[in-house]
């Protein structure tokens, strides 16, 4: 948990000094607190420390100076009060579901979500209890709809994964908060650097920092961000008391992608835009979906909301798997792997992977076609990436 701090200085400042404190070795580079535990002068004080009445440090599983500087440093570019941090994106979903849901209660999430959170909804909440009802992103209409007595909590990505459809985060907050619920969105597309859903009225701001703010593919981890008890106390109870806690290595590894984050996104984004202009001109190729090309169906929210369009795109092959397939075996280049936002550029065939466990139906449903391929474009020559991928679509 963390206190926000730094707000006047400008993104690229906070980015590279919030959350710094220096200890008494005047390290210039944060240190990584390899400890799972802290020590106390004296009984009154470790009385005080589990009372809560003293700040100081107990154990790991829920402070850690490393973790806490991540933390405060994720808070200021979000711009918000507290960050907590936690083992990875799925845990960090997790925590927001058990610190804002009980039995009984409904949540309305948008289908182009991640396949796993799908599958947390329906197969895990779904047993204890919890309904989720599952609406297209932008279908302002179905969401309204879908509201019972008992909603809590609104769950979106936006830009979604792997359609990079663009939701009005202010539409929906107002719709939640006319109906007493949160909304809770996962930014892991786009990060701080290129939109700022507080701004636009979020409750709860969800990162998987094994993705972009990591940005090297090396560590699982991630983070839910907002203000008031709702964090402090909720969020950060479920993580004192459950335990899906960052460590602090791979906190440290995340507070230095943090210092890149704003040059990195710049690259992916313009790296991705040139390819999504370029792909929509290939012939095999139906349909390309990248929030920066004109013909995005949300190109203009996309313009107000973000800052850039992101690194992530989808297209399709006319000729279905097989030729999906055949396009991703040809690439030399490109690493076939489901993981995204790292500076090596990836291809994905949703359907077969992370979509893989949908029904069909579902997939019909959430637009994940046969021959669909998502590229998470990386930070390597473009002129490179097209003819990896020209090869395949030859
Ligand atoms: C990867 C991902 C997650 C899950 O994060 P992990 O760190 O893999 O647990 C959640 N949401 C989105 C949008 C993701 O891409």
């Amino acid at each position: 948990m963390a206190e926000k701090d730094d707000q006047e200085w400008g993104f690229a400042t906070r980015a590279v000094r919030a959350g710094r404190r220096p200890t008494a070795e005047d390290e210039h580079s944060e240190p990584i607190f390899a400890t799972s535990s802290f020590t106390c002068e004296s009984a009154a004080e470790a009385a005080a420390r589990f009372a809560g009445t003293s700040p100081g440090n107990l154990y790991s599983r829920f402070t850690n100076p490393t973790v806490r500087a991540f933390e405060e440093r994720l808070a200021a570019l979000e711009g918000c009060e507290h960050c907590v941090a936690f083992a990875s994106g799925m845990s960090a979903i997790l925590a927001t579901c058990l610190a804002t849901l009980k039995t009984g209660d409904h949540v309305i999430a948008s289908r182009g979500i991640f396949g796993t959170t799908v599958l947390l909804f329906q197969n895990i909440f779904g047993r204890f209890g919890v309904d989720t009802t599952f609406v297209p992103l932008t279908d302002y209409a179905a969401w309204e709809r879908a509201f019972r007595p008992n909603t809590k909590l609104l769950f979106i990505e936006t830009p979604s994964n792997p359609l990079t459809e663009v939701a009005d985060i202010r539409r929906l907050a107002d719709l939640a908060h006319a109906h007493k619920a949160l909304l809770a969105v996962d930014n892991c597309f786009c990060t701080p650097a290129l939109q700022l859903p507080f701004r636009f009225g979020a409750d709860l701001v969800i990162h998987s920092a094994t993705k972009y703010i990591d940005g090297q593919g090396r560590c699982v981890g991630g983070a839910v961000l907002g203000n008031g008890e709702l964090i402090s106390k909720d969020v950060y109870g479920v993580l004192r008391t459950a335990g899906p806690t960052m460590s602090p290595f791979n906190a440290w590894v995340f507070l230095k992608g943090l210092e890149t984050l704003a040059l990195r996104m710049k690259a992916h984004s313009s790296n991705a835009l040139d390819l999504a202009r370029w792909l929509e001109r290939q012939r095999g190729v139906r349909k390309v979906h990248h929030p920066g090309l004109a013909s995005h169906p949300q190109h203009e929210l996309a313009r107000r909301q973000q800052a850039d369009f992101g690194g992530i795109l989808a297209f399709e092959l006319e000729r279905g798997k097989d030729a999906a397939w055949r396009l991703i075996d040809a690439t030399q280049i490109i690493s076939i792997t489901a993981n995204l936002g790292d500076a090596k550029t990836t291809i994905t065939h949703p359907a077969t992977t992370t979509h893989g466990r949908l029904t069909p139906e579902q997939r019909r449903e959430s637009g994940i076609t046969d021959g669909l391929v998502r590229l998470s474009v990386g930070l390597e020559d473009v002129t490179d990436l097209k003819a990896d991928l020209a090869r395949g679509l030859a």
